[in-house]
């Protein structure tokens, strides 16, 4: 009832070994379930194709890629987002992010057919590409791409973000669309990149109140996060009664993530991930389809990226990862990382100014939901 979709060609997706978005991430991860004793036979599936592609892309920002992938130079390649430090051009390019997409829309399929309920890809979850435009790391949306193949099939579609940053490509390209919901909780765009996620960005025409995002204070922690998901997410789902959930799976609101500043532990992702998937039983008829995200701190990714692997496969959580594994990935997990699975509580950073941060994180979801309570009815 639960498959895991990867496949080798998707560590080709990568800008280079100074950037952040490295495949290791993925290779560390496959290994660190197998030594955990877990039997990991992912699926392995088909490149999505050029007209894959073009369900959510311009035809001249596909042309841009593929040109670019071949070493053809282009004076315009920055209009499209491309050859910039975030989104480097690298050749095979093309070919790198289409197997991604591909793995996503077979699960997509799987759970169109009824031959999965929970289907996890490891990798992707390209959430900031434009149609346009290359943009934070990702060249093709995933997530978009196989959103739109449900809404062909004639689905309605819940797309849950807990990535730190705005899920913007994905809410930008079904603005408009009645058909689609999307959620987004992250670090305010008023502290980080894209700048985008605002409360009173609530979708256009017949699709206004179907963009939902909580912006979130610089250093939030679970309390307040959890808090902020609960007064939205769960109403917003029994609302809109979906036929499936979307969900990016980033792990960078992580407090030791290098890129932001938001404070979840793995405790706090452990319970979001028990109550994503509740919420895909209560609401979207049990169906869920996940891919992984952003995070930067390999020790952190490696840790609560098991949890979601784990959680999704309904296995139990050890308390220490082998000793064995951390010998072999010490180098990318730094010298300091202990062998507990979950975050100690010496760990925690003490951070101050915690009831203004309450008090300014109510108030942004007590204005979203008196904006959306008009369109929720
Ligand atoms: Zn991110």
């Amino acid at each position: 009832m639960a498959a895991l979709i990867h496949r080798p060609e998707y560590a080709g997706y990568d800008f280079g070994p100074e950037h952040p978005f490295s495949p290791a991430r993925l290779e560390m991860l496959l290994d660190l379930f197998r030594s955990l004793g877990h039997e990991v036979a992912p699926i392995a599936a088909p490149a999505a194709t050029r007209e894959d592609i073009l369900s959510v892309h311009d035809e001249a920002y596909v042309a841009m890629v593929e040109a670019l992938d071949q070493g053809k130079p282009n004076l315009e390649a920055d209009r499209f987002g491309l050859g910039t430090p975030d989104n480097p051009i690298f050749p095979g390019m093309d070919l790198a992010t289409r197997w991604l997409v591909g793995g996503i829309l077979h699960g997509a399929r799987m759970l169109m057919t009824g031959k999965e309920r929970r289907v996890l890809q490891l990798g992707g979850g390209l959430h900031h590409a434009q149609k346009d435009q290359a943009a934070g790391f990702c060249l093709y949306n995933d997530l978009a791409v196989a959103i739109q193949a449900f809404v062909a099939h004639g689905w309605r579609v819940a797309y849950l973000d807990i990535d730190l940053h705005h899920g913007d490509g994905v809410q930008n390209l079904f603005y408009e669309n009645d058909r689609v919901l999307t959620l987004s909780i992250h670090e305010s765009g008023h502290y980080l990149y894209p700048g985008t996620g605002h409360i009173q960005d609530l979708g256009s025409g017949s699709a206004r109140g179907l963009s939902v995002n909580i912006p979130l204070e610089p250093f939030t922690e679970a309390g307040d996060y959890l808090e902020a998901f609960e007064s939205v997410v769960p109403r917003a789902l029994s609302w809109f009664s979906p036929d499936v959930l979307v969900v990016q799976a980033g792990a960078d609101a992580h407090f030791a993530d290098p890129l932001g500043d938001l404070a979840l532990t793995t405790q706090a992702f452990q319970t979001l991930y028990q109550r994503i998937f509740a919420l895909a039983d209560a609401h979207a008829h049990g169906r869920v389809l996940l891919t992984l995200g952003g995070g930067y701190e390999a020790q952190v990714v490696a840790r609560v990226w098991t949890i979601l692997y784990l959680t999704f496969m309904g296995l139990p959580l050890p308390e220490h990862l082998p000793a064995v594994w951390m010998d072999h990935w010490r180098h990318l997990l730094g010298p300091g990382t202990g062998r507990e699975l979950h975050d100690p509580a010496s760990a925690m950073p003490d951070l101050p100014g915690r009831e203004a941060r309450t008090r300014r994180n109510r108030d942004v979801v007590n204005r979203l939901l008196d904006s959306v309570r008009t369109y929720w009815i």
